[in-house]
Formats: C-alpha cells, sequence, structure tokens
C-alpha cells in the first residue's frame, strides 16, 4: 500500500521483529566496514544457512537441481547467492542486488611521508563525499596487505575500545578567514585529505625520525615493509558504531548505510526463502560508488559467467537458453534513494520524495538531467510489483531524488536492464547520504526486509 507513516500501524510483533532486525543489522555495519568485510559476513551467513561454494560444486562436477543453493565469491569483494527453483530458463530469476562499497578515503600506493616531524599517510578519496566531512573526525584503518611471498595481512585499526585511530587535521578558525571564504567543494582540498599517523621521532635517527618510527612499529607489530603499500587496498573510514538515534530511537545513524541498509534486509529476506518456485538470487556487488566498472563491480560479466556455471551444471548449455533465463528474470536494484530534508526542503519537490517511515521506496527512474543515464522501470513490472507488496502488506511509497535537474545518481539498474530483464530501483531513505554518518529509519529498513522477502518469494 502507498503509506501514510507506517509506525502507527505497528503492534507489538512487528515492533519486535523491527527491533530485532534493526540490532542485527547495526552488528553488520560495525563488522562490515568494507566491501572485503562485508563479503565475508555474507558468506559466513550463507554457509550457516546450507549455502555451498559454487566452486567447489563445479570443481567436483556435482549436478545442481531444484533446491540446491550456492555463493560464488569474486576476488573477496563481491559475492552472489542463489537458491535453485523449478524452471531457471522458462521463469528466470527474482534478483534483489545491492552494493556493499561505501565512500570513504582509500590509501595511496606510495602513501608514507613526514613533514615537519609529523608523519602522514597520503589518500585518495572513493566515490562521492563532500571533502571537508572528513577533517577533525576519527578514522579507523580497514583492509589488507599482501606481501610478494602472498602473504594476506588483515588489518582493522580503529574500532575497538583502546584501539588509537586516526584523523585529518583542519586549520583552526582563528586563522582561517581566507579558508571560510572559498566554496564548499574546495574549503577542504582533496590532496590535503592526508591522515595524521605518528608524531613520536625514533631514538637515534637523525632524518625523518618519526617516519622511522612509524615504519619500525609497522614491521614489528604486522610485517609490513613500506614497499608493501604498493600491493595494499587500505580503506579510512569513519571509526566506531552505529547508533540508534532520537529520543524514540527510530532512526539508526551509521557508516556506509548507502548502500548496506539494503544489502542486509536482502540478505536476510534471502536467508528465509525456502525451496521457492522460481529460483531466487542475491546479489552483492562492489565499486558502485565509482561507476560499477572493475571485475567486482557490476559491469563485469562475473554475474553472467556465474548463471552460466549453474546452468552447465544443471545440464543446459545453450546460448538461447542463457539468453532466455537472464530475459525472463525480474530485478530488483535495491539502492538508496534521498530521504526528504526539512532543512532542504526547497531541494525536493515533495510529493515525489521519500519520507521517513513512510516505507520502502521504488525509484521508476534516476539519472539527471532528463532522466540521463537511467534505467526506466515498466508500468507493467510496476503493477506486478504493487500486487505483490499488497498481498503481503508491505508499506511502499516513490520517489525521486531532489527537484528536476538539482543534481541526480545512478545505481546498477540499468546493467541489469541490458539482458532484457525487468529492472526498478528500491530501496531505503536516507537522510544525508554519503556523509560519514548517514541516518536510516528503523520502519523503512523492516518493511524494505518484508518487501523483498515477498519479492524474491513470488516475483
Ligand atoms: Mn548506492
Ligand atoms: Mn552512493
Amino acid at each position: 500500500m502507498i503509506h501514510d507513516n507506517v509506525w502507527t500501524t505497528y503492534g507489538k510483533e512487528d515492533i519486535e521483529k523491527l527491533e530485532k532486525l534493526s540490532a542485527g543489522y547495526m552488528e553488520f555495519l560495525d563488522r562490515g566496514k568494507t566491501e572485503r568485510e562485508c563479503t565475508e559476513l555474507i558468506v559466513e551467513t550463507a554457509k550457516k544457512h546450507g549455502y555451498r561454494d559454487l566452486a567447489e560444486v563445479t570443481a567436483k562436477g556435482e549436478k545442481l537441481g531444484r533446491g540446491d543453493k550456492v555463493y560464488a565469491v569474486n576476488m573477496g569483494k563481491a559475492v552472489m547467492l542463489f537458491n535453485i527453483g523449478e524452471d531457471i530458463v522458462n521463469d528466470g530469476m527474482n534478483i534483489v542486488g545491492a552494493h556493499i562499497d561505501s565512500p570513504r578515503l582509500d590509501i595511496k600506493q606510495n602513501p608514507l611521508y613526514e613533514s615537519d616531524e609529523l608523519v602522514y599517510l597520503d589518500t585518495h578519496y572513493y566515490g562521492g563525499i563532500k571533502k571537508y566531512h572528513y577533517v577533525v573526525m576519527p578514522l579507523a584503518l580497514h583492509g589488507v596487505v599482501v606481501r610478494p611471498d602472498g602473504t594476506k595481512i588483515t588489518i582493522s585499526i580503529g574500532e575497538k575500545d583502546g584501539d588509537p585511530v586516526f584523523f585529518v587535521s583542519d586549520l583552526l578558525i582563528h586563522i582561517a578567514k581566507e579558508q571560510l571564504e572559498k566554496p564548499g567543494s574546495t574549503v577542504v582540498e582533496g590532496e590535503n585529505l592526508d591522515i595524521l599517523v605518528g608524531s613520536r621521532p625514533l631514538e637515534g635517527e637523525e632524518k625523518d625520525a618519526v617516519k622511522a618510527a612509524v615504519l619500525k612499529l609497522l614491521k614489528d607489530e604486522y610485517g609490513i615493509e613500506e614497499d608493501d603499500f604498493i600491493s595494499a587496498e587500505l580503506e579510512a573510514v569513519p571509526a566506531g558504531k552505529a547508533r540508534e538515534a532520537g529520543f524514540d530511537r527510530s532512526m539508526i545513524l551509521g557508516y556506509g548505510h548507502d548502500d548496506r541498509c539494503c544489502a542486509f534486509p536482502e540478505l536476510t529476506a534471502m536467508m528465509e526463502v525456502d525451496k521457492p518456485k522460481t529460483t531466487s538470487c542475491a546479489l552483492f556487488v562492489d565499486k558502485e560508488e565509482t561507476g560499477s566498472l572493475g571485475a567486482t563491480g557490476m559491469e563485469s560479466y562475473f554475474f553472467e559467467y556465474m548463471v552460466r556455471e549453474i546452468l552447465f551444471s544443471m545440464g543446459i548449455s545453450s546460448e538461447t537458453e542463457l539468453g532466455r533465463c537472464m530475459r525472463n528474470s525480474r530485478m530488483l536494484s535495491a539502492d538508496v534513494t534521498a530521504a526528504f530534508d526539512p532543512l532542504y526542503a526547497s531541494k525536493f519537490e515533495k510529493k515525489n520524495s521519500a519520507m521517513f517511515g513512510h516505507g520502502l521506496t521504488f525509484c521508476k527512474y534516476t539519472g539527471a538531467r532528463g532522466k540521463s543515464g537511467s534505467n526506466d522501470a515498466n508500468a507493467e513490472y510496476i503493477a506486478r510489483l504493487r500486487q505483490i507488496m499488497d498481498k503481503h502488506g508491505v508499506a511502499y511509497q516513490t520517489a525521486e531524488m531532489g527537484k528536476v535537474d538539482e543534481g541526480g545518481g545512478g545505481t546498477i539498474a540499468y546493467i541489469l536492464a541490458l539482458y532484457g530483464m525487468q529492472v526498478i530501483d528500491c530501496g531505503i531513505a536516507v537522510l544525508s547520504m554519503h556523509a560519514p554518518w548517514e541516518a536510516i529509519s528503523k520502519s523503512d529498513l523492516y518493511e524494505s526486509y518484508k518487501g523483498y522477502k515477498a519479492f524474491l518469494t513470488e516475483g
């Protein structure tokens, strides 16, 4: 149903389920701050629910059929789950797809330098950020360092009580007259987003003694040499846990809602799908925030190749049948949209904006400047989805991101649409999207879970 505020419709049982889902989600956010960490969590959850590694299944030459559950991991940064139904070729698949990468600061390949007895890690920001958001805030460092011999060192510093954190400094207000006259886009420059990581010199060292001390520490504690930054993926993210927000605890403030607030209910719904008639599929991809390119982004052929592997394991190997399977599929591109913000009301067209507490948001199209670059979902498909959502009592709303010509954004929707399948954007309204701490309503998280489950069960 198109809903007004959904909170007032909840009974005790709904509230209990909503709080349980929210608590699980907050733990997911705390443990999954990067695409690699999210992939690990998703695989761990899937295994508990009887999912097997598709690579192992195919290596053994095992046959797949109805009721089989498999997962496929792409370079540790993306993962796809399949629960096989009756007729994968003619029924296609019910696909829900979210991304698990989020905006942040990536450490450069040659990052470490000393300047005036302070040591920094140089960064290049990832995804769309307001650069001034990332100064004077505790940052944690997550990722991997891979040594030439293949040893992989996993890093997570700044999350546990007692861990040190890192930060980018900002110019003090007292002498910031000129800085404050700059436009917001340059008030903090991208090249100035360097993270302070040390200030204590190594005894007996003359030149760059602080850098020498940091390098010694990295060597002693982690076995990392300076050159090892070349083969590392280290991400600086806001340090700390997701929190309930508001006197009424109706909201969640957290890092990476975009798009983990869709990934988590998608995963939860997928785990509850039991022997579906139509094959259900959950995609969790990387690199959406930089345009879905690269081997782990949605534009990679990985998904198609995995579908080929599954069909092959089912004794189906014709191109025609692969095409049919893809074309006959339906997809929810599970991504966030902008929540209406009364403080910036003039940037929205209110009746076509997503409101907190009004449920799952469908966006027929996204894009910018005349819907440019967007998928545009079919009316017939939307009608079918209305029927499913109504049948399962899911509260939903429709929205565009902001007023016409105010800007815009994109998702992975157009990439799946290349196969000729039905695709629509469908996710959660977020306040302060892409800020270090974004906010969502718990009720929208709950309605999304209900909506994704209804779709996966009978899309
Ligand atoms: Mn997104
Ligand atoms: Mn985004």
